[in-house]
């Protein structure tokens, strides 16, 4: 008989029958794209983060874009960012033909660094764009007060990090917009999709005409007032979204459950991987389970070809942006410019996550990473 092994994905939504229920009902509705649902979902959205208005689009990305223009960002005008990120968010800046200025992270939670923020500020700065990564927010206590003093907009990116709060407030509601992603891999999916927040209503108005080909919202058909573009999202992502919003406190709920077991299980292990860290004023909401490799002899990228061939995938999270290719050759970035994300891309590794995982599974994975580090060691 054929020896079964195990095999654990990163990540993998959670779908359940009320999911399908919804989304067949769509199906037989014969209302495929601009329908209730969309509708419906965002008003739900922007019930849950706790602003007056939410935007349905097709992507984050394409969320992330549309706040830019929101934010009357201008053609050489610069944007700090963070470097240790998804690409789409240094993107966004590029779209409008402005600069990311990168500052590099904290140590522990992997979020912008406040303390480097102001020297990066010149007369060109017309906004911050704060990455809330792997589930915890930036320091929004420190960033807000800065983007006052400076008179500077705050836009999140909030793709990552959903229900999480500093300071008892939630991620989405410190800027003038932020940016919701419901890719498979995040903490509730649409397939495809994403969401702006706001509380200003002309920023929703304008959103919703430039994801609609730049229609007027009162004219709807008639008039194009402005460029737009298609970043529609669809009926069926819809309703998967509102079935998803619905069980989101319950999924993040087993997130932090599987977090913790992780948490237990390696706590032994602290010469070899250091676990993630939360900020006391923050709450985590657990978009990926990312451990740093502290032992000086493991290599990395030869760590994750054993353990997939062992069954766990595992992946680096994340690269730093300015070391990407295209932006070293645009920017002439190096490396060296921002040592403590290169530090983190460099050692880190996010470890299979996703509702499902039983605490054997995870007890398994554990083993796994501990047995195979100590052989590679020898
Ligand atoms: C997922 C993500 C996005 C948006 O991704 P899409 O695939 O376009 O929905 C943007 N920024 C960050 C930090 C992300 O993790």
């Amino acid at each position: 008989m054929k020896k079964l092994i195990k095999n654990y994905p990163i990540a993998r939504p959670h779908i359940t029958h009320t999911e399908r229920r919804h989304v067949l009902e769509v199906l037989s509705s014969g209302s495929l794209s601009l329908g209730p649902k969309y509708a419906i979902f965002e008003k739900e959205f922007a019930k849950k983060i706790g602003t007056k208005f939410a935007c349905t689009v097709s992507s984050g990305t394409a969320g992330l874009h549309l706040a830019m223009i929101a934010a009357n960002i201008q053609p050489g005008d610069e944007v700090i960012t963070s470097p240790f990120s998804f690409v789409a968010s240094a993107n966004c800046i590029l779209y409008m033909n402005a600069t990311p200025v990168f500052v590099d992270i904290d140590s522990l939670t992997y979020n912008m660094n406040p303390d480097k923020i102001e020297a990066a500020i010149t007369s060109k700065t017309k906004a911050i764009l704060v990455v809330h990564i792997f589930g915890q927010t930036s320091d929004m206590t420190r960033i807000m007060q800065i983007a006052k003093k400076h008179n500077l907009k705050i836009i999140e990116d909030a793709c990552e990090s959903v229900c999480a709060t500093h300071k008892g407030k939630k991620a989405g509601t410190f800027g003038e917009t932020a940016v919701f992603a419901f890719y498979p891999n995040k903490q509730m999916t649409t397939g495809e999709g994403g969401m702006i927040t706001t509380n200003n209503e002309k920023i929703y108005k304008l959103c919703g005409s430039l994801r609609n080909q730049g229609r007027a919202e009162n004219m709807q058909w008639l008039d194009h007032e402005r460029l737009g573009y298609n970043y529609r999202m669809d009926e069926v992502s819809a309703a998967l979204g509102i079935s998803q919003l619905a069980r989101l406190d319950k999924m993040i709920e087993q997130r932090r459950i599987i977090a913790g077991w992780y948490n237990e299980y390696l706590k032994p292990y602290k010469e070899l991987v250091q676990i993630p860290q939360v900020s006391p004023e923050n709450t985590h909401t657990w978009f990926v389970y990312v451990v740093t490799l502290s032992h000086a002899k493991i290599n990395r990228d030869k760590l994750i070809t054993m353990l997939s061939r062992l069954g766990v995938s595992t992946k680096p999270y994340l690269p730093s942006i300015h070391l990407f290719s295209f932006y070293k050759n645009r920017f002439g970035y190096k490396k060296g410019d921002f040592p403590i994300s290169e530090k983190i891309s460099h050692s880190a590794l996010a470890l299979p996550f996703y509702i499902g995982l039983k605490k054997g599974d995870i007890k398994y994975i554990v083993k796994t990473l501990i047995d195979t580090i100590k052989s590679y060691e020898k």
